[in-house]
């Protein structure tokens, strides 16, 4: 059986992200460190948005990065200004690339395509089988749904897009369209998402948060009668396409399996329920991970990172939706017309204090959010 010091499980955002930290140190990036994921990382199959202060790890593949963004509804159209934070946008397949070129500089890195079919702790060893093989290391980063227990249905973040060109000028590069409520919203609450990447070219996503997933004609046909009839887009071509569905679950995450097999990413709970958006938290779970390797210390982030009170405002929001109470649309223009773009961005990475919380929270009804806070805070763990 082969030994590894390190073996990370799973290719994707998290198992990368650490990867590549774990390459930029000096004494780490010498251990000896297998990469296993059932398939390759070739294709373009994800773009990742994130909001961030000044630069960050992954800079240098930074496509476009935008300093405002928009939010539209049928009465109203806000230019929402930023600073000092910027929404970036990174294409998967150059996130892929990025790391796996630096990884073919280290002759310690080895990659295997291989489904792992299970993991178990001998000892000081983990051993973990995959379809054709078995391997042993010192510590398993996981990030594959493996250990994950059933959880009870949640709500669901779920998405198809087009990536559009059009033969004439039609996108306003300055700004990303954020959310735009102009599109039919008996399904769940339901908003399209536009990332303009040229004057030209966009990303025009339809996202629906709800419980139901609907048949790939219905998100594909919104998106025609969005780009005619809102956008005025009468001829384009689709060059590619993205889809997927994210589970909002608002219930613990166990962040490790045993002291030998950790868990990082979306199976660490790094996904955040009350948004849809993971890539700043894996980001920052890494750099958690890669701070207590370095001290010799247990490699399991704190759980404040992800849970406490941020994820009682998430579970409350998602109840609100769920209930339809109000509509999502008329809370969230309430929102970004009442509450400055940077506070709403601070809360949504769960950075703000209780004060700024309050002057968030203020402008909801009470009449609707309390009621469900008070169930949430009961159900929450
Ligand atoms: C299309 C799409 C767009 C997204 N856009 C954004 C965005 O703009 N901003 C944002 O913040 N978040 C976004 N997300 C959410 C989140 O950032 C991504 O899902 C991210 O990839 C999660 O990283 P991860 O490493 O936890 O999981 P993954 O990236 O899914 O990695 C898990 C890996 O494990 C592998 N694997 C699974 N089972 C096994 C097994 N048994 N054996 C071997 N390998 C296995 C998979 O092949 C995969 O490569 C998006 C998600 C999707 C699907």
């Amino acid at each position: 059986m082969r030994t590894y010091d390190i073996v990370i499980a799973g290719a994707g955002c998290a198992g990368l992200s650490l990867l590549y930290r774990l390459l930029q140190d000096p004494v780490l990036s010498r251990q000896n460190i297998l990469v296993l994921d059932k398939r390759q990382k070739n294709t373009n199959d994800r773009t990742w948005c994130y909001w961030e202060r000044g630069e960050g790890a992954f800079e240098s593949i930074v496509h476009r990065s935008w300093d405002r963004l928009a939010v539209c509804s049928g009465r109203m159209s806000n230019t929402l200004t930023i600073a000092p934070y910027r929404y970036k946008m990174i294409a998967g397949i150059d996130f892929y690339r990025h790391v796996l070129e630096l990884a073919a500089g280290f002759p310690n890195v080895v990659f295997r395509y291989e489904t792992i079919t299970n993991m178990s702790v001998h000892k000081k060893q983990v051993q973990i089988r995959t379809a054709g093989s078995a391997y042993q290391c010192s510590y398993v980063f996981n990030s594959t749904p493996l250990f994950q227990p059933r959880r009870p249905r949640s709500q669901q973040m779920h998405f198809r897009g087009w990536r559009v060109t059009t033969p004439v000028d039609c996108f306003d590069t300055q700004q990303p369209v954020l959310m735009d409520f102009r599109v039919p919203q008996q399904e769940g609450a339901a908003f399209m998402y536009v990332l303009p990447v040229g004057r030209r070219e966009a990303l025009v996503e339809y996202t629906l948060i709800g419980s139901r997933i609907m048949k790939q004609g219905n998100y594909l046909s919104v998106i025609e009668n969005y780009l005619s009839n809102v956008l005025g887009i009468a001829t384009y071509d689709v060059t590619g396409e993205e889809s997927g569905v994210l589970p909002l679950s608002c219930r613990y995450h166990a962040r490790h399996y045993h002291r030998r097999i950790v868990h990082i990413g979306i199976a660490a709970g790094c996904l955040k329920p009350g948004s849809g958006y993971a890539f700043q938290f894996i980001q920052r779970q890494c750099d958690e991970v890669l701070a207590l390797l370095r001290n010799n210390m247990f490699p399991v982030t704190k759980k404040r990172l992800l849970y406490g009170r941020f994820r009682w405002y998430d579970a409350t929001l998602l109840r609100v939706v769920r209930n339809r109470n109000i509509s999502f649309a008329d809370m969230m223009e309430t929102l970004f017309t009442r509450v400055p773009a940077p506070r709403i961005l601070k809360f949504l990475e769960n950075s703000t204090s209780f004060r700024e919380e309050c002057t968030i929270m203020r402008v909801f009804p009470p009449s609707v959010f309390v009621p469900a806070a008070l169930k949430e805070l009961i159900n929450c763990k």
